[in-house]
């Protein structure tokens, strides 16, 4: 052990890992050579550990190119944030800030004015609140709302998204009971008509998020569900999902209901997730009517699921781009989805200029995120037939820096364009290059 801990190049990692850690791998890999009983000459033993504390590296939180397509995709940490919302993280984090303290009046302030002014301007909305993530915000309204009481809910829209967050298991962990109206593949109003009765707490409408009914089907205009809601004197409430504030129609994308559509349809509370299309940080947004927000912010557990200064700034300076429609390309997001065919195309003749074996082919990008999950965004890719197969070479460009995360199909190797920074092309190209 004492041998290996000060072997030059398993002690070079002790500044970046720290010596615990060396000694932890160090460990492992002796026991497991004890287990085969597989004896060795010390070199070996030093290089295999020195591939372990390579590996570590991975178990870090790393830059990656998205080279998948996928926009939005959850396992590489959602939208890429502005330079703006950067700063502002960097600013609220370096050391001190107004977060919760009044500077005109010297007294405590709110943590959440800013960004729910930001969002009433935007929205329309009375108020505004956030909390971590939309699951949260879900399960924040449910409870404020209808816990011992009755939740009714399209049948059609019991949905499971990614990462086992279940609509009806949600209900029942907030203690509320789910009324289930309408058949799978359609609903009307008179099914919710029906199933009021005086245990009703909500009416909710939720995005179906990554699946869809097709052909025979009936949903309910939102404003009619909201004008049944008036008339019963029963909230409604809507969760969006991705919460677009931009029509996607304008990038060539079929339209997507966005959260000015739902205020204006007169919903009570609309929930969205801020990470999504809306381009920001993890947060899970509230809007709604003054009494309702009100409602939901003297619920205890909003301490619990109380957003910290990191996020609120990201989301305010996010929002703050809404806010200026010349500065909707900041947006990392918008950037790609605005991109034409063209321009890909043009930066991906550099990466077949690095790697003259590859070819640039038409490809299909999806925004993921659980929104518009079976609308194709036509694309540009770089395309290789490694020598030693895609997925070897796969795997390969995941061992870069930064890591690259590529697509396989039909054992060639996809690099799609669309979701790659520009400012991550170099690095990118220089990879594919060694393959
Ligand atoms: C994504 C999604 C959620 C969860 O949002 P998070 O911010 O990931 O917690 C809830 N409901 C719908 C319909 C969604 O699409």
């Amino acid at each position: 052990m004492h041998r290996l801990l000060d072997e030059p190049h398993i002690a070079a990692f002790a500044a970046e890992l720290g010596r615990e850690r060396i000694k932890h791998c160090i460990a492992q890999e002796l026991a497991e050579r004890r287990a085969r009983d597989a004896s060795a000459e010390f070199d070996e033993i030093a290089r295999a550990v020195v591939k372990r504390l390579e590996d570590e590296r991975f178990e870090t939180l790393l830059p990656v190119v998205n080279a998948t397509g996928v926009l939005l995709h959850t396992n590489l940490g959602r939208a890429p944030l502005s330079q703006a919302a950067l700063d502002a993280v960097r600013m609220a984090g370096m050391g001190y800030c107004n977060l919760e303290y009044d500077l005109r009046a010297g007294t405590r302030g709110s943590r959440y004015a800013r960004a729910a002014a930001l969002l009433q301007d935007l929205t329309g909305a009375q108020d505004a609140i956030v909390v971590n993530n939309c699951a949260a915000a879900v399960l924040l309204v449910l409870d404020t709302f209808a816990k011992g009481r009755e939740v009714v809910v399209a049948r059609s829209e019991l949905v499971e998204i990614g990462g086992g967050f279940r609509l009806p298991e949600v209900l029942a962990r907030s203690g509320a009971t789910l009324v289930e109206v309408g058949a799978t593949n359609k609903v009307y109003l008179s099914d919710y008509e029906r199933a009021l009765s005086p245990q009703t707490a909500l009416l909710m409408r939720s995005h179906q998020s990554n699946f869809r009914i097709t052909g025979f089907t009936q949903p309910v205009e939102p404003s009619d569900l909201t004008a049944l809601g008036k008339r019963a004197g029963v909230p409604v409430v809507e969760d969006l999902g991705s919460g677009a504030l931009l029509d996607l129609a304008q990038f060539g994308l079929p339209h997507e209901r966005t959260v000015q559509e739902a205020v204006a349809d007169g919903m009570d509370l609309v929930a969205f997730s801020a990470d999504k299309l809306l381009g920001g940080p993890q947060g899970g947004i509230i809007v709604g009517t003054r009494a309702h927000i009100a409602r939901l912010r003297s619920n205890p557990l909003i301490r619990a699921l109380r957003t910290d200064k990191l996020t609120l700034a990201a989301l305010s300076e996010t929002l703050r781009i809404y806010a200026s429609p010349h500065r909707l390309r900041e947006l990392p997001l918008v950037a790609m989805l605005a991109a034409t065919q063209e321009e890909l195309r043009q930066r991906a003749r550099a990466y077949a200029h690095a790697q003259p074996r590859a070819e640039i082919v038409e490809s299909t990008a999806y925004l993921g995120g659980g929104t518009l999950a079976q609308t194709a965004l036509p694309s540009i890719a770089v395309s290789l037939a490694p020598r030693d197969g895609a997925e070897k070479a796969a795997q390969q460009l995941r061992h870069r820096e930064p890591p690259i995360v590529a697509r396989v199909a039909e054992n060639r190797l996809l690099l799609d364009l669309r979701g790659i920074l520009p400012e991550q092309d170099a690095a990118t190209a220089a990879a594919l290059a060694l393959l």
